[in-house]
């Protein structure tokens, strides 16, 4: 049976730097699939947050934690004040748990440890990769600025579970952003089921950020977004962008570096006939001149996509029309899926369902043709210079991503025999060679 995901009450005390720690725990807490519920009532734990500043400071942490163990009984303690335990536990013996100050994973395990939850991973409604829910890094981390949909394209179910858009207030956006940051988050991977979508269930509500207006509204959070951070703005990468016209908008924010020249758009298909039947939003017929227009505007902008092969009654016809779709379009990373049925999803119900030997073909001969667009364009690479995040180093030397490469989804930077950097530096390096994903470089 599935397991209902566990809820937490989340009590944050003290000054800004902990209210930063409390963001990113909370972020990765509902990054893990846990709920987080404002009263003590209805919670499954309680984690509080704690302050160790000034007697007073204390003996409110102190306060606080007698509370929620009178009203939950199960309480975990993080914060300044839990630096040391013992001035936690002598007052308080049955806390399940105890840490200091930047403890975000330990108050994660400290959780999944007392309240196990394994999120189950739907690829067909989850916008997070797996890999991505149990291992989030500290320099990058997922923003989700809505829940739900409000299109009805035929072979998706995320209406039905998830219900019409409902978008985050902007300030509140913003803020996680700016928590995020503020903990050594370099880049933002911002996420929704319709990105461009955002804030038209509000009415694009205007909302207030440190006494600043930011709108509810995907160029409005852009905007915002890439000026949270005081040093350095982090880097903002787009996710499920759909092609509609105000995406246009967005291009010109790229190409001055506001935000990363990257869009993910799941275009699904390249035929008209068959997008229709897909129910999908946006038109294809004049996307490969706005696809045209964009990277005039933004000559390194990268577009990822993913595609739907054999769905059904796609003929060879229209096959053939998303061949020339991506063949014309010259995406830089493209997923493609055979389709299968999902169950509750209208699409089952079409008829003339291509056969499994058919779509398999399909699917080996798009992906042949976008494995040679790719590989020419990662070619052209070779010889320029460009930014990379670092995300590993070994013995071997380091692992990056370039500004087209979100993480788990997209190609890597080799640095090889590169052992000097850290996880999170941005460092420009020059490509030297490439492959069909990836490419190799050394620092410039
Ligand atoms: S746009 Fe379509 S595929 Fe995406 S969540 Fe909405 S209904 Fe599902």
């Amino acid at each position: 049976m599935k397991q209902t995901a566990p809820k937490i009450g989340f009590i944050s005390l003290g000054c800004p730097k902990a209210l930063v720690d409390s963001e990113l725990i909370l972020t990765e807490l509902k990054t893990n699939g846990y709920e987080i519920v404002p009263t003590y009532q209805d919670a499954d734990m309680v984690v509080v947050n704690t302050c160790g500043f000034i007697d007073a400071a204390k003996k409110e942490s102190l306060d606080t934690i007698g509370e929620a163990l009178n009203n939950n009984g199960k309480v975990i303690v993080t914060g300044c004040m839990g630096a040391t335990e013992s001035d936690i536990t002598d007052v308080h013996p049955s806390v399940l748990d105890v840490s200091g100050p930047h403890a975000y994973e330990h108050v994660l395990g400290a959780v999944k440890q007392h309240l196990p939850y394994e999120k189950e991973y739907n690829p067909h409604i989850d916008l997070v990769p797996p890999q991505g829910i149990k291992l989030t890094p500290r320099h990058y981390a997922y923003l989700k600025i809505s829940e739900g949909c409000n299109h009805r394209c035929s072979f998706c179910i995320i209406p039905s579970m998830r219900g019409d858009l409902v978008s985050r207030p902007a300030n509140e956006v913003v803020a996680e952003a700016q928590g995020l940051v503020a903990s050594g988050v370099k880049e933002l991977l911002v996420i929704s089921q319709d990105t461009s979508a955002y804030g038209v269930d509000t009415k694009y509500r205007t909302t207030f950020h440190n006494g600043q207006p930011v709108k509810t509204k995907m160029l409005d959070l852009c905007e915002a977004l890439s000026q949270v951070g005081d040093d350095q703005s982090p880097w903002v990468r787009l996710h499920y962008v759909y092609p509609y016209p105000h995406v246009d908008n967005i291009i010109p924010m790229m190409s001055e570096g506001k935000i990363l020249p990257y869009l993910d758009i799941p275009f699904q298909h390249g035929a008209p006939k068959i997008l229709k039947a897909m129910k999908r939003p946006g038109s294809i017929n004049n996307t490969l001149s706005r696809i045209k227009k964009w990277r005039e505007t933004c000559s390194d902008l990268t577009i990822r996509s993913t595609f739907i092969v054999g769905f059904p009654g796609e003929t060879d016809d229209d096959f053939k029309q998303l061949l020339d779709f991506i063949d014309q379009a010259q995406l830089d990373r493209v997923g493609a899926f055979t389709y299968s049925p999902v169950e509750g999803a209208p699409a089952n119900n079409l008829a003339n369902p291509v056969a499994d030997e058919v779509k398999e073909e399909r699917l080996a001969e798009f992906m042949a043709l976008q494995a040679e667009i790719s590989t020419a364009k990662l070619a052209r690479k070779v010889g320029s210079t460009i930014d990379v995040i670092i995300d590993e180093v070994d013995n071997d030397g380091a692992i990056g991503r370039s500004k087209a490469d979100a993480p788990e989804i997209d190609g890597l930077v080799y640095l090889n025999e590169e052992t000097n950097h850290s996880v999170g530096d941005i460092v420009q390096v020059k490509v030297h060679a490439s492959d069909e994903h990836d490419l190799w470089a050394n620092k410039a």
